[in-house]
């Protein structure tokens, strides 16, 4: 039988492929004109095609993988939990890795979230937010709170109903007549100077004051919008936002399936926003959980989101998983003898315990080998080896949270099909890297070193060199 390495050439696996799959986020007539690269296999951060050359996945293979790839210890405990248990429904059975998983990661939010509902994709976790708040409400006697706040450019998957909150036209427009309507508020974008955080609060309470009563949530990616082009915002943005949805009392889901598990610098995302909330509390958890407590109107809040989804990076890249991570107060409202009044949502491989294995892998490693602290360090190379490009006059807006890095091209200088030219270009680098339109960025396994981010820094501007028309 054949295989992905030899002896078919990288045509054949092109050919084959081309006739065979249908692949995601591409019109395939392109595709039979630029065709996909056949990748043999992986190692740390290279990923190597059928003819042996290699390539520095400096988009982490769509942002899922942390610690590169055929990493040993993920490795292990996905090949012992292969050994006991690979699956087992989670309806009426429970099993060890998703206990100590959900465990794990209430630790981790200091017990604000203390319920996991998993699921296997990230849009699944969408839509299980978005059905868990509306349920919740309708179970207190609010039926009316049923319509969703979400961001202008934000991205959350690309399911029916996780493409209702998504604003990015090319995955929308097609399907629109079929979605839900929502409201599209401003987003603060760093790019747009100081007033744009005020100018994206203003626009929210706007909505929320006029929609007073129905509406359920509101959905944010939190300090990064990843798919909009890495639009970057300041923790500040996201403390008002809590405030708000404490004042209008609706849910504030936090989006962490990309900035999630240490990509943004801190674990969650979100605990920047209470990190520099005040000095550190009594009870808070070595990552910034903060302890419960309850806001003037009654209603409970913690400073941290009602919900939170995670997926991409929790299994390293490894296996598919996603989660919902949720508050005491949205699970008592579905506590219930009635069984219409529970979460009845459900996928066949919830909980899977391979992936389950692999994330408490990955959760073991940022408790015990500082990764945290390490990415700091690594984000800082990066700063480094790129600041050279902040003089750069093909470039602007030179930006960066944590292993997120990011810039645009001049739009006058990016040209017919940018982000293509500069794809295939990178490759001759040795790079693998996908601008979204003339957004270049990197988002790299957490392992940069100096060698890897001077190589880094030098590939991308090689690349720049080749697609554009003059060098600075
Ligand atoms: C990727 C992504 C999703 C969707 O996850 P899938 O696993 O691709 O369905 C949702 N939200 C955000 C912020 C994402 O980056």
């Amino acid at each position: 039988m054949a295989t992905l390495t030899s002896p078919s050439t990288q045509q054949d696996w092109q050919k084959r492929s081309l006739s065979a799959l249908w692949h995601p986020c591409t019109q395939m007539a392109r595709a039979a004109v630029v065709p996909p690269l056949p990748i043999a296999r992986g190692q740390k951060p290279w990923l190597y095609d059928v003819e042996g050359h290699r390539y520095f996945d400096a988009n982490s293979s769509w942002w899922v993988n942390l610690f590169g790839h055929s990493d040993e210890g993920i490795k292990n405990a996905i090949k012992l939990q292969l050994d006991t248990l690979p699956h087992v429904m989670l309806a009426g059975c429970t099993h060890a890795p998703a206990v100590t998983l959900a465990e794990k990661l209430s630790a981790l939010t200091g017990g604000a979230l203390g319920h996991t509902f998993f699921a296997s994709d990230g849009a699944s976790a969408v839509e299980i937010a978005l059905k868990m708040s509306f349920h919740s409400w309708r179970n207190r006697g609010l039926d009316a709170k049923r319509e969703f706040v979400c961001l202008r450019h934000g991205y959350h998957g690309e399911t029916i109903g996780a493409l209702a909150v998504t604003d990015v036209a090319v995955f929308r427009d097609a399907y629109s007549p079929l979605l839900m309507s929502a409201h599209v508020v401003d987003a603060p974008d760093t790019r747009q100077g100081a007033d744009s955080e005020a100018r994206a609060l203003a626009d929210l309470r706007r909505v929320l004051q006029a929609r007073r009563g129905h509406i359920a949530a509101l959905i944010v990616e939190p300090l990064v919008q990843c798919a909009a082009g890495m639009v970057m915002h300041e923790p500040s943005y996201l403390r008002a936002v809590r405030a708000l949805c404490d004042e209008f009392e609706i849910h504030l889901i936090a989006d962490e399936i990309a900035v999630g598990c240490g990509r943004s610098g801190t674990f969650f995302a979100f605990e920047q926003a209470l990190a520099s909330a005040g000095p550190p509390q009594a009870g808070e958890t070595p990552l910034g959980g903060r302890a419960r407590t309850r806001a003037p109107g009654g209603v409970h809040f913690s400073g941290w989101p009602d919900f939170v989804t995670l997926s991409k990076g929790i299994s390293g890249g490894t296996l598919p998983l996603s989660l919902v991570l949720t508050t005491e107060a949205v699970f008592q409202s579905f506590w219930s003898d009635d069984v219409a009044r529970g979460f009845l949502h459900s996928h066949s491989y919830t909980g899977n315990a391979l992936a389950c294995a692999a994330a408490n892998a990955v959760l073991d490693r940022f408790a015990t080998q500082n990764v945290l602290e390490q990415n700091r360090a690594q984000a800082r190379r990066l700063q480094d080896a790129f600041a050279p490009l902040a003089h750069d006059e093909r470039v602007e807006h030179l930006r960066q949270r944590g292993m997120i890095l990011a810039f645009d091209v001049r739009p006058e200088l990016v040209g017919e099909r940018f982000a293509e030219r500069f794809h295939l270009a990178a490759r001759a680098h040795e790079l693998l890297i996908r601008p979204i339109g003339r957004t270049v960025y990197l988002m790299p396994p957490y392992l940069i070193d100096d060698a890897t981010a001077s190589f880094l820094a030098n590939a991308v501007r090689q690349t720049l060199n080749d697609v554009l028309p003059h060098a600075a």
